[in-house]
């Protein structure tokens, strides 16, 4: 059989692109003129609106969000024998970056409606050694954020908040990545700011901690061949800082786009059985980087909706604590029973600024299709 023509696809960058192409060419033309490639005054320009919109002091370009966490963690001195807390429903790279600074990842269950850090989870899950706490703003609502800073105040812990799919998103009038230390940022091009390659930041109001992550990003150097600290190469290329400048612009609009298709897949949704849509809470400005479902028979849903058309994705499909790569850590099944059944049931259904609303009525239409197919399954499931 052919493969099935695609009718809404997860993702549409060229629908994004499109319409600033020839901007984001001269932008790029302007780095070539300028022969400014590695960091330099285009990343600099970007740093400066990407503080400004974030409503923080400094932004700090760096090579990815990876390295934003890690280089974050590496400025507030977490090391070898040192504890971070996160949680286990993210991305890997969350946990990777407690891991390069020598230091040991400490997960915590999620809240069931919000899929952010469970605050209660947090506070006994602090330790001696705990140097650094980072809940993850997941799909694009952020986490809790009041109990989780003041637990980490009582006990002296900086918060770093990973706010890689988070840009613009709010927690009670405070922008993601503005409420801890520090906030971390990723720009892989599919994120709702996305560079044309890799690309990161970190954004503080803490002089001390942005200097040291300058730093840190350009192999340690306060001045050149000056070198302070053993740094990394963590830069970010003066082309994607072009490309981010142009970008930004319209990120505001292009998240309110992807929020009133959250609103409208909440409504199409609202009585379709065995379907759990995520739920923005009251205090909060979800920027649906993702749009998660929960369905059961994921995995069968997954594979019905790609034969008709409706491709579909997983955020993620094992929880961190579960990867092979954490076995050493010893956290067995069963562990963070929420990250659990989430991960076996999370769909991530087509989510861009620029999907048409008939496009989401399919969606809906064939979601419906497939789990009424399903069901005699799904009840023989449940008995
Ligand atoms: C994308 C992402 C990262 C890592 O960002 P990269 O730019 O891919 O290195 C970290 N954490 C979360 C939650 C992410 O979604």
């Amino acid at each position: 059989m052919s493969a099935p023509k695609v009718k809404v696809p997860f993702l549409d960058l060229h629908a994004h692109h499109t319409p600033l192409r020839e901007e984001l060419r001269q932008a790029i033309d302007r780095v070539i003129d300028a022969n400014a490639f590695a960091g330099g005054p285009f990343v600099a320009a970007f740093e400066k609106d990407w503080a400004e919109f974030c409503g923080s002091r400094y932004a700090i370009g760096v090579g990815n969000g990876t390295d934003a966490i890690w280089l974050c963690l590496l400025a507030l001195g977490v090391g070898p024998g040192d504890e971070v807390i996160t949680v286990p429903s993210t991305f890997m790279a969350t946990a990777e970056a407690v891991s390069f600074c020598g230091a040991r990842p400490v997960f915590v269950d999620i809240d069931p409606v919000t899929y952010t850090m469970d605050p209660a989870q947090l506070a006994k899950a602090i330790t001696r050694r705990t140097k650094a706490i980072i809940p993850v703003h997941l799909f694009g609502q952020p986490a809790d954020m009041d109990p989780i800073l003041d637990i980490a105040r009582r006990h002296g812990i900086p918060v770093v908040e990973d706010a890689c799919q988070a840009h613009g998103a709010s927690y009670k009038g405070r922008k993601a990545g503005t409420m801890g230390i520090a906030g971390c940022f990723s720009f892989y091009p599919g994120k709702n700011l996305g560079a044309f390659g890799e690309a990161g930041a970190v954004v503080t109001d803490d002089a001390k901690l942005a200097s040291r992550i300058q730093t840190l990003r350009d192999h340690g150097q306060s001045r050149k061949y000056h070198h302070e600290y053993i740094g990394w190469n963590a830069r970010m290329d003066g082309i994607q800082g072009a490309v981010l400048q142009v970008k930004l612009r319209r990120l505001a609009a292009a998240n309110e786009a992807r929020r009133a298709h959250a609103r409208l897949y909440d409504q199409l949704l609202a009585d379709v059985e065995d379907v759990i849509p995520p739920v923005e809470a009251p205090d909060r400005t979800h920027v649906y980087h993702v749009y998660a479902v929960r369905v059961p028979q994921r995995d069968r849903v997954l594979q019905m909706l790609a034969e008709r058309g409706i491709m579909c994705g997983i955020h993620y499909p094992i929880p961190v604590h579960r990867q092979h790569a954490y076995q050493h850590l010893g956290y067995a099944d069963g562990s963070f029973p929420v990250a659990e059944q989430c991960a076996r049931e999370f769909l991530s259904l087509p989510m861009y600024p620029e999907l048409h609303r008939d496009q989401i009525e399919l969606v809906v239409t064939e979601l419906r299709a497939c789990l009424a197919e399903l069901r005699p399954d799904v009840h023989a499931c449940a008995m």
